[in-house]
């Protein structure tokens, strides 16, 4: 009603645009604020038989939920359930927090469904949007309240949509941290045709310091939480793996993102194209599938995680006929072996994250099941990296463990996964900011 007055006066179409303006932003800021979040009031006790708190077990425990976070967390007979609290008791269960996958992409489904290349360029946007929204719901029921989504490969910004619909509680999903596009040298991703035809990329083309500056900034004015750029990529004269991007211009990505408060991931195999990586100060390596001794001293000499996806190199391997268990041991498989004995060698943290999309979501467990059974890992350790260590690496400083005034993100699975990892599958509840998705 203010502005009325003023826009039908003299300098009418100045003036209009001024309203639109200023009508725009207060739409904008409306927008912004989730229409439909879900929540919850009140007070609910936890009584599982032992509480995993991202560091140690704890037999006994109980934990306290007020509205969105953890209130109290300790020995059952020390607390007390708020007159019109809800208890819940959970016999045989073991809390956690709730996990974090630090590498999916909710945009693809397993390749022995549908080959990468036509997922990228044959699948309609809306067909991929659609598929997403029930990986992401998959994806939480499996007790994975968090992800880091590392790329739409193809899809745009599809994954920012994606993410407020969760926020504002239109589908159900994890906490989603998204990458966007993500960030290419020209001619060294895919898919590739015929030489003579410019087909859609699975992610942004980008080179030289105009080019890199411009797509970084882009992409986080459309809103994404990391940048994730491809270090090397199966582009040399064999179609082996070889760097892409120049020093110069992967130092550029990390100062243009980091001065807007964004870290940088790179998906790197080679020795070379870790090697860059970790010198512009990138904060984790996707794969790293043949990392030298060397270069994994330097990773952990800068402070630079392993997210080593063990699944997609399995699922990968098994898509391409490998019958495990009966066929010798692939190449690439062996080439893993050496480089996680390699990386544990240096002392290097590790990430936990199995590129899920290559096989099924909600089939998240599968790298924590073979990092124990293929690579040697404790059930604790990957228990660690799945919850506090991820927290730590991703700077979610508000979830990853069981302690007051965290988020309640909590899951609880049958038996006892510290002893026996595969019980992460058995999901029995799971809450995120004091909502519950799935109870016994
Ligand atoms: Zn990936």
């Amino acid at each position: 009603m203010l502005l009325s007055t003023p826009c039908r006066r003299r300098y009418a179409g100045l003036v209009r645009v001024w309203c639109l303006a200023l009508l725009l932003g207060w739409s904008l800021r409306g927008a912004a604020q989730p229409a439909h979040a879900p929540v919850v009031s009140g007070a609910t006790l936890l009584r599982p038989a032992a509480v995993f708190d991202g560091q140690d077990l704890h037999p006994g425990w109980a934990v306290l939920v007020e509205n969105d976070k953890i209130s109290a967390a300790g020995p059952a007979a020390q607390l007390a359930l708020p007159a019109g609290g809800r208890l819940l008791e959970l016999p045989g269960l073991t809390l956690l927090p709730g996990l974090i996958e630090g590498h999916s992409h909710l945009l693809l489904h397993p390749y022995n469904e549908k080959l990468w290349n036509d997922q990228v360029l044959l699948e309609s946007q809306a067909l991929r949007v659609a598929r997403a929204t029930v990986h992401a719901q998959r994806t939480l029921l499996a007790g994975f309240t968090t992800a880091r989504d590392l790329g739409t490969e193809g899809a745009s910004y599809a994954d920012v949509g994606l993410k407020q619909a969760i926020d504002e509680g239109i589908i159900s999903g994890p906490r989603l941290l998204v990458a966007t596009r993500a960030l290419v040298a020209t001619g060294s991703y895919g898919p590739k045709l015929s030489v003579d035809e410019n087909v859609p990329q699975g992610a942004q083309e980008a080179d030289g310091v105009d080019g890199i500056i411009r797509a970084v900034r882009e992409q986080i004015g459309k809103g994404a939480d990391v940048i994730k750029v491809y270090a090397d990529y199966r582009w040399g004269i064999d179609g082996t793996a070889q760097p892409t991007f120049s020093q110069e211009e992967l130092t550029l990505i990390v100062q243009t993102a980091r001065s807007a408060g964004r870290g940088v991931v790179a998906h790197a195999v080679t020795p070379e194209g870790m090697r860059r990586a970790i010198l512009a100060g990138v904060e984790t390596i996707e794969h790293g599938d043949n990392g030298t001794l060397e270069v994994f001293k330097l990773m952990k000499q800068r402070g630079v995680a392993l997210c080593p996806t063990v699944a997609a190199t399995d699922a990968v391997a098994q898509y391409k006929g490998w019958h495990k268990g009966q066929d010798p041991v692939p190449l690439r498989i062996q080439q893993k072996h050496a480089s996680m004995e390699a990386a544990l060698k240096a002392g290097v943290t590790l990430a936990f994250g199995g590129d899920v999309g290559v096989f099924a979501h909600g089939d998240n467990a599968r790298e924590m099941e073979q990092l124990v059974r293929d690579y040697g890992l404790t059930p604790l350790q990957v228990l660690h990296q799945a919850t506090s260590g991820n927290a730590r690496i991703f700077h979610l400083a508000d979830r990853g463990s069981i302690r007051p005034g965290l988020l309640a993100d909590l899951v609880a699975v049958a038996g006892d996964p510290t002893q026996d990892v595969a019980a992460v599958r058995q999901i029995r509840l799971v809450m995120k900011g004091g909502v519950l998705y799935r109870q016994p």
